[in-house]
């Protein structure tokens, strides 16, 4: 069952033309065109869903910079001053506090792994703070689980799914921008080797420059044109409780389960690693690129083949332009959320925090985390089709990097100077044969 997304209004009119368009209205494409028009451009924005509807209303809001990919932090960094300037410039709740984030482990691993990344991270001016047991306790009041540390992050911060994604993309629209909900970029015109044009279901926009933010969608759209972009998903479990009393004001991880409290007095809980794959014909074309990432994080998944392999988009497809596509066919990705793990995210926050025994949960869901395989996105032109941007594959990052990310993708399109160093996001390094390792944190 989806969660709750605040409602955009859509314009009647698919204009003839635009400076940019932008198919996807995600946190990646809703960004992305609010900064776009912030430059002056004109942008289309077209969703073939509701603004907000797949990953960007069904994440668990935390808006951190702590132990993201070192090839990330710089733009993980520069999001969290954006996030601050949207609360002044959109004038409408995000839900965005700098509320802060606390790990806390029983497990000393856990622990040598954070104080690394701590170490680091401070190279480019992130100071988190590595916490003794004594300090993790203090920092928990009313958890009973006998903490070895843990590492807090001040700067970091919470906003809330349903509304952030909607409140950018209204306030693209307020600066010109014109928003198409169950409109569905079928696919690219393309004229001496260049973008041209886009054909939705509702017609064509003419333009030559093109941004697919499209989450999980963008591989199958790409394949179209013959642009090979690696791309996987997991299947993960969240749910939402019903008022609780306040442990944390932040967002709070613990062995097996993460909270972020929200604005209505509950929590979103999750289960840090935990999902499931499903084989499908997209995951065997890029099996060799996951393996690493498989290798290491395959003790939280497990695997399976089901309805994927013949549908959505990880399913081989092939559809003309005039015709119904499969991003028609499936408006919003509502995958089930799975009870097993509902049940054990009820048990281990019992365990943890006594006062959390016995919570109500108002609502679960599932959600398809798209993921490259070195776990950082794409945000790139793509030099073998001219006018083709991306900004996808955001590896479970891309609500909180979401900002700077839509930022960054508008520098590029615009030819302006980037807010962060695009190198690590280049398109290239896909299919260059880069060897892209094994991811880092997640
Ligand atoms: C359970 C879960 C927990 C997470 N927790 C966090 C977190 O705490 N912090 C964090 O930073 N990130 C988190 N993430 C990741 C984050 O939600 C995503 O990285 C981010 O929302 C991705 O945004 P996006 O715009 O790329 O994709 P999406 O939000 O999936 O948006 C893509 C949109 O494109 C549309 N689309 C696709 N193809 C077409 C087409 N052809 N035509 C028109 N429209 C199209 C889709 O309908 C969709 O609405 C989490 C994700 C999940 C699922």
């Amino acid at each position: 069952m989806s969660p709750p997304v605040q409602p955009v209004v859509s314009d009647e009119k698919l204009p003839g033309s635009a400076d940019v368009v932008v198919i996807g209205g995600g946190m990646a494409g809703s960004a992305a065109a609010y900064a776009l028009a912030k430059k002056g451009l004109s942008v289309a924005l077209l969703e073939k869903g509701r603004i907000g509807g797949e990953q960007t209303s069904r994440n668990w809001g935390w808006c951190r910079q702590q132990h993201r990919d070192l090839r990330e932090l710089p733009l993980a960094m520069k999001s969290l001053e954006i996030w601050g300037e949207f609360g002044r410039e959109l004038a409408v709740e995000t839900g965005f506090r700098r509320t802060g984030l606390i790990y806390v482990t029983t497990r000393p691993a856990d622990l040598a792994q954070w104080e690394a990344w701590t170490q680091r991270a401070r190279d480019h001016q992130m100071h988190s703070r590595v916490l003794s047991g004594a300090e993790a306790k203090a920092l928990t009041p009313g958890s009973t689980a006998d903490w070895i540390g843990g590492v807090h992050s001040p700067t970091d911060g919470r906003a809330e799914p349903s509304l952030a994604g909607p409140a950018i993309a209204e306030g693209a629209r307020r600066l010109g921008v014109t928003i198409h909900q169950d409109c569905a970029a079928r696919g690219l015109v393309t004229e001496a080797g260049k973008v041209s044009g886009v054909v939705t279901e509702k017609g064509t926009i003419r333009t030559q420059a093109v941004l697919c933010a499209g989450g999980a969608w963008s591989s199958l759209f790409c394949r179209r044109h013959g642009v090979r972009l690696p791309q996987a998903s997991v299947r993960s479990t969240s749910f939402a409780t019903k008022a609780a009393p306040a442990v944390t004001e932040g967002g709070l991880s613990m062995p097996d389960v993460t909270i972020r409290r929200r604005l209505d007095g509950g929590y979103t809980v999750g289960l840090g690693g935990r999902g499931r794959v499903e084989l499908s014909p997209q995951g065997l074309l890029y099996a060799r690129q996951f393996w690493p990432t498989f290798k290491k994080r395959r003790w939280g998944l497990t695997f399976a083949i089901g309805r994927s392999f013949f549908e959505g988009p990880e399913a081989f497809s092939r559809w003309s332009l005039d015709g119904i596509s499969p991003f028609e066919r499936q408006r919003t990705l509502d995958p089930a959320a799975d009870p097993a793990l509902v049940r054990l995210g009820l048990t281990r926050l019992g365990e943890h925090y006594p006062a959390l025994a016995g919570l109500q949960v108002a609502q679960a869901w599932g959600g398809l985390i798209d993921s490259t395989p070195d776990a950082i996105p794409v945000i790139s032109a793509v030099d073998s089709l001219p006018g083709l941007y991306l900004s996808t594959g955001f590896s479970g990052h891309g609500f909180g990097i979401g900002p700077a990310a839509g930022r960054l993708a508008a520098d590029l399109i615009a030819g302006d100077p980037p807010i962060v160093d695009p190198h690590p996001f280049r398109y290239s390094r896909m299919v260059d044969g880069t060897d892209l390792g094994e991811p880092g944190m997640m």
